[in-house]
């Protein structure tokens, strides 16, 4: 049976041996650098507003069950029919019954990564229901049938010449490589869709505890009109995208856009709060938000990495993480990639099947040093592993430590073993890299470090006999 972890190293060794997309994403990401650190240097003291917006999430999660039930009950008093939602099966049906009580044909969608987590699109198509995505990266990732390659750009890894191509096939577009006109093509489809739509589901960025609205950022205008055409809107978010209050946007809405794609902020802002009220003259007629948990109450529950709970979902991480530019999104196999999928996927899905992402890191912790909210994330990786390994250990690593310790612990046996490694090395050469090496996964691309001449010990004597105290 192939495992994740093997699907991970064939799909990431594919990727690594295409020089051009790695080229291509190192120059698109090379872009959003400049972009973003100019917009960062707008602010009066970035290092000011990250640590307020990390104390902020600190709060808004250390006390979700009150901020969620304030959250809940302004929504409902406003008409709106919110579920709690244990996991994705629970998440599905409930947004499938809502379909089939009133008999729901097409779905138009605004950006949602918890909906991609969830599977919903293939729940609802295998249900009967079209389902089309609004915005235009994902309608393009839709169009050839694959997941988000990044949260934030799910078609970066396309160039103009592929998108029109697809757009010739799919659509029957006349060719062009003008990115104008590709939105216009992708556009015109659109706007029949949202017309013909009777359900619009979105996600939501934030969800504001005071008020009881949920806050949708977006540069297409596409969500607004998912949100507002159809007679039902149903949002579905995860449990910690909860903030206290209204004001707190004001910090995190340019925040967002700052290291989610470099603007100041992004072209639309939306806040949602119930179906149209008795009066209006536009708007839903029925808002459902689905409120997913999807063991994030598990992650709640685990003071040492809670934080990762504080996510915005800006993609920054991703964007300086030298494992994600050489392997790409799909490579993950996950909803969330890069340096925070890695540390919330193990926990969402499982460690002993997901444990391989945590070591898929150099730990140059370049993902903490970006992270707007302060996520320690390259030490949560490290706590995965340790996890990992106190929950299953491997038994040849176990021989290897209790080899290592019963060493350590005689100092005499170290230096004979030290220096019968030394004498017998030469022959790891002759099976360098071959099947019949032991160490083949590691050594296949690298030598093996031969063993030093002189331990540290001997050098310590040594110096010592030839009166070198000093510092050199
Ligand atoms: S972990 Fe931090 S940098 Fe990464 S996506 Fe979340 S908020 Fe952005």
């Amino acid at each position: 049976m192939i495992t994740f972890a093997k699907e991970f190293k064939n799909a990431a060794a594919h990727v690594t041996g295409q020089f051009e997309l790695r080229a291509f994403m190192r120059r698109a990401l090379g872009g959003y650098e400049v972009t973003r650190d100019k917009t960062r240097g707008k602010y009066q003291n970035w290092s000011d507003a990250r640590q307020a917006a990390a104390e902020i999430k600190w709060d808004a999660v250390n006390h979700l069950d009150r901020y969620l039930q304030e959250f809940i009950s302004k929504l409902e008093a406003r008409g709106t029919r919110v579920y709690v939602a244990a996991d994705a099966d629970h998440a599905r049906d409930y947004i499938l019954q809502v379909a089939k009580e009133n008999k729901v044909r097409s779905i138009i969608k605004a950006k949602s990564m918890t909906t991609e987590e969830i599977h919903l699109n293939h729940a609802l198509e295998k249900d009967g229901h079209s389902v089309f995505e609004s915005d235009l990266g994902e309608y393009i990732v839709q169009l050839r049938g694959e997941a988000p390659y990044h949260f934030v750009f799910p078609a970066m890894h396309l160039t103009r010449e592929q998108i029109s191509e697809l757009f010739q096939k799919e659509l029957g577009s006349a060719p062009t490589n003008d990115p104008e006109e590709l939105t216009m093509i992708a556009r015109r489809i659109m706007r029949d869709k949202y017309v013909q739509a009777d359900m619009g589901i979105s996600g939501a960025n934030f969800a504001v505890a005071e008020t009881g609205m949920i806050s949708i950022t977006e540069n297409e205008g596409n969500a607004r009109l998912t949100c507002a055409l159809p007679k039902i809107h149903v949002a579905v978010m995860g449990i910690e995208k909860v903030l206290p209050r209204l004001e707190d946007l004001a910090l995190f809405l340019p925040m967002l856009a700052t290291m989610g794609t470099g603007q100041a902020l992004t072209c639309y802002n939306s806040l949602y709060s119930g179906p149209r009220q008795p009066g209006e003259v536009d708007g839903p007629e029925q808002f459902h938000l689905v409120l997913l948990d999807n063991r994030r109450t598990e992650l709640l529950a685990d003071a040492e990495q809670r934080d990762s709970l504080h996510c915005i979902r800006c993609g920054a991480c991703l964007n300086v993480c030298p494992i994600f530019k050489n392997v790409g999104g799909h490579s993950y196999g996950t909803t969330y990639q890069g340096p925070i999928g890695s540390v919330i996927t193990p926990h969402l899905r499982g460690l002993q099947n997901w444990k391989h992402l945590s070591s898929a890191s150099s730990l140059c912790g370049a993902c903490t040093e970006v992270c707007p909210v302060g996520i320690d994330l390259h030490h949560h990786l490290l706590h995965n592993r340790r996890n990992a390994m106190h929950e299953k250990p491997l038994w040849w690593e176990k021989i290897l430590y209790a080899g290592f310790v019963f060493l350590m612990r005689r100092p005499g046996l170290y230096r004979v073993a030290g220096k019968l490694g030394a004498i017998f090395f030469p022959l790891h050469k002759l099976v360098n890299g071959t099947a019949l090496d032991p160490l083949q996964s590691w050594t296949k691309t690298r030598e093996f470090p031969a063993p030093a001449q002189e331990s540290f010990a001997e050098y310590w004597e040594r110096r010592k006999r030839e009166g070198n105290h000093g510092r050199q």
